[in-house]
């Protein structure tokens, strides 16, 4: 029965997150008072903060510094509520206070350069250390798509880092006529979030309906195959089948070109005109990753994902986003779960021991209305240095469920926003 599977999956996710804090030696009692030693993170985001507090919170006497280039933080999970208008950007912004309280110093700079063993800020300033975490998240891509620059996203807005973008997208939907096209380009993996612009497509589709019944949402995908799909696919023609089409690779979908002025996205097969154009372009890690030098060709950053070191930098681990993490997904719950493990295993380097065994979990919820939510849950341990699912562990919801189930999994994604929020920041 759909509710049972709900309950089996939940009971799954406390087993494994059991496991994860006994194997990454994260429980209260294995606080390692006796152990010291300079670390520098660069980045606060749910990779970079979750990972400088949990340092401090294990082993007190160590020096961790924080880099972060701002002052406040702005999450991108949720934000695709911001672009439907049925949340603020002021719900999705943290401080830092938090973790200065655990006794993390911070830095309110933008690392620029990472020398042998010193971080070296935009002021010229250096922080030396023993081992330095880099979590800088993503860059957008202005060079992987034709007419894709910064200025044509001023037109045809990304919205995939929290922020003014979020808030241009928003309010172009807003001012949109009804009876207009919406047109959304989708990229291939892999990038921030699998899920994200399927649930964006699906929030969109649902204000369309609501709003501007006479709009049409197009979506345009470089993929046949994307996360959640026959649960996405089945809610959509129950829910929006005259507000929303999805166009995959195999029918033409990919877009190969951007022409912002025109307002038109340009397929190998045809030209779309839309009145308002979300294109959400490649990416890549962010910045610091790649001038440090901790990027291959495929501009992310391999690691040894059994310690989340760097397989091209020594004493450097990355985290989050910016890494290669085999199967486990670019998203601020398996960013925050690395880096909870990557704490402990930074701790046991210092101390000179072998670095703990790894279990991790990650589960994504996604809206596919307010009340409708649907989640992917995954188990994961490190083989040969990449991330690889725990056979037999992990699912996702079911397909066939009542209305109850679906509302119970879009509060228990809104519960589980606050508590990540407040894990990390609170
Ligand atoms: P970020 O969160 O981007 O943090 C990076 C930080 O590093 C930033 O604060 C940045 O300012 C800082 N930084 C970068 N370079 C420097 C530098 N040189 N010097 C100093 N500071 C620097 N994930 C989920 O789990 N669930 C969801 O429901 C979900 N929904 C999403 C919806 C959308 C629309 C999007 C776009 C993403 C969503 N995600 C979701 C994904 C999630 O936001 C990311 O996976 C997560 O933010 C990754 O964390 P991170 O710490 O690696 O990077």
């Amino acid at each position: 029965m759909a509710r049972s599977g709900l309950t089996r999956r939940d009971m799954m996710h406390r087993a494994v997150s059991a496991v994860v804090m006994a194997a990454a030696g994260l429980g209260a009692t294995r606080t390692q008072a006796h152990v010291s030693g300079r670390v520098v993170v660069v980045g606060g985001g749910f990779a970079g903060a979750s990972c400088a507090r949990m340092l401090k919170q294990l082993a007190p006497k160590c020096d961790v510094t924080l880099v972060e280039a701002n002052r406040a933080y702005l999450a991108c999970p949720f934000s695709n509520e911001v672009v439907v208008g049925a949340r603020t950007l002021s719900q999705q912004q943290f401080g830092y206070h938090g973790l200065e309280k655990h006794g993390v110093k911070l830095r309110f700079a933008f690392a620029r350069m990472i020398e042998e063993k010193a971080v070296i800020l935009d002021d010229g300033s250096r922080l030396p250390f023993d081992r330095a975490v880099v979590a800088p998240g993503i860059d957008i891509r202005f060079d992987a798509l034709a007419g894709y620059d910064q200025s044509a996203s001023e037109i045809a807005p990304h919205a995939w880092k929290a922020g003014p973008q979020t808030e241009l997208l928003r309010r172009q939907l807003d001012a949109m006529a009804d009876g207009g096209v919406v047109a959304m380009s989708v990229p291939a993996n892999p990038y921030r979030c699998p899920p994200g612009p399927y649930e964006r497509a699906s929030l969109i589709a649902h204000y369309l309906k609501v709003h501007k019944p006479k709009s049409k949402l197009i979506v345009l995908d470089a993929k046949d195959a994307f996360s959640k799909q026959k649960l996405f696919t089945k809610a959509w023609a129950e829910l929006y089948p005259d507000h929303l089409e999805w166009i995959g690779l195999s029918a033409g979908g990919k877009v190969v070109s951007v022409d912002a002025q025109a307002m038109t996205l340009k397929t190998d097969f045809a030209t779309i005109k839309a009145d308002v154009i979300n294109v959400i372009p490649p990416q890549q890690a962010g910045t610091i990753a790649r001038n440090a030098g901790l990027a291959d060709q495929s501009l992310w950053c391999p690691i040894d994902a059994a310690r989340f070191e760097s397989r091209i930098r020594a004493n450097i681990h990355v985290l989050g986003d910016a890494a290669i993490m085999g199967a486990m997904p670019k998203s601020a719950f398996a960013a925050n779960m690395q880096a909870k493990a990557c704490a402990a295993v930074v701790i046991a380097l210092l101390k000179g021991d072998a670095a703990p065994e790894l279990k991790l979990v990650n589960t994504c919820y996604s809206l596919v209305a307010p009340d409708y939510g649907i989640s992917i849950a995954g188990v994961y341990q490190p083989v040969d240095g990449l991330m690889v699912d725990v056979p037999g562990a992990g699912g996702v919801s079911a397909l066939e469920a009542d209305h109850n189930l679906r509302e119970t999994e879009a509060q228990l994604a809104r519960g589980w926003f606050d508590t990540i929020t407040n894990d990390v920041f609170g």
